[in-house]
């Protein structure tokens, strides 16, 4: 496995403060109170416990995989309703359009070395492309032959062969995740790829900082652990080729916040500015894939 650039993933000090305000607003004003007491949905198990409670959503842990997930029904009529506001309110606006430019350019290089590891530049490819950063990937594929389709909320409206998913902060907020993993295989050709950007909840800063880690419980209903992230795609019949948590912010993360969490060695670590420590220590999660951010690649085999 090898270690991805993590200059790639080093987003979220630039993103604007504005989405932050505008979803921390909307769990605020939010009232599903209903809990299921559902399924792991990385592993399947039904054992879980307590983990925190955040607004008025409820987080577990799962007993057997270590996954987060909010027990809270949320409907599917409820999350289009928070789709198109966000999508209206947040995406569309000349801010996160700015933000998207500054991102891509930043990227571009690495993410176009990274799909050059599996793509070919000679074939025509068919990409498909789920999340709210469809023009930073379109921008890293300009080089390819490619025809690229992009959807913000579902894969629902999906009816062609693919050769390429790029599923970005999907997964999280999935109301089923064993929905969405097999649409997406069945609109992937055999040996096509799917590339998961995922928030994982076996990272440093999401169990060091627990419920003031920024999970936002409707963007981030499942909070898996790496590993059940990987036991999720294999179920389903993918193999995976490559699993890296490439984010770097993990430790700046936690000995930044000004929670009582903390334990005191970070907080020693940071008052004598033990810099080279620090960036072994940084080494050391991404090596170990300990970070709360993963790059996952799979492929249908079968
Ligand atoms: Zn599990």
């Amino acid at each position: 496995l090898s270690i991805v650039n993590d200059k790639l993933f080093d987003i979220y000090d630039i993103k604007p403060q504005t989405i932050d305000d505008f979803i921390d607003n909307y769990h605020r004003d939010f009232d599903g109170n209903t809990l299921m007491h559902d399924k792991c949905p990385a592993c399947g198990s039904g054992k879980y416990r307590f983990a925190f409670d955040k607004y008025v959503f409820h987080y577990v842990e799962c007993q057997e995989c270590c996954s987060l997930y909010v027990q809270n029904a949320v409907s599917p009529e409820e999350l289009k309703k928070y789709s198109e506001k966000i999508n209206r309110e947040v995406y569309a606006k000349s801010e996160y359009v700015d933000y998207l430019e500054v991102l891509a350019e930043k990227t571009n290089f690495d993410l176009e070395v990274m799909f050059s590891r599996f793509l070919s530049i000679e074939e025509d490819i068919d990409v498909c492309y789920i999340g709210n950063k469809s023009t930073v990937f379109a921008r890293a594929l300009e080089k390819f032959n490619v025809r690229f389709v992009a959807y913000s909320n579902t894969l629902d409206d999906a009816t062609a062969q693919y050769d390429l998913i790029i599923m970005d902060h999907h997964i999280e907020k999935a109301i089923d995740t064993g929905v969405v993993v097999r649409k997406a295989y069945e609109n992937l050709k055999m040996n096509g790829h799917m590339y998961i950007l995922s928030r994982v909840g076996s990272g440093l800063d999401i169990l060091t900082l627990w419920e003031e880690s920024k999970l936002y419980p409707i963007e981030h209903r499942n909070v898996l652990s790496i590993d059940g992230l990987k036991m999720l795609m294999e179920s389903h019949g993918f193999k995976v080729k490559e699993a890296s948590t490439p984010g770097t912010l993990d430790i700046d993360n936690v000995i930044n916040s000004s929670s009582e969490k903390i334990p005191r060695f970070f907080r020693y670590l940071k008052s004598f500015h033990k810099e080279n420590a620090l960036e072994e220590l940084r080494a050391m999660i991404q090596k170990n894939l300990l970070s709360s951010f993963s790059t996952v690649l799979v492929q249908k085999v079968k």
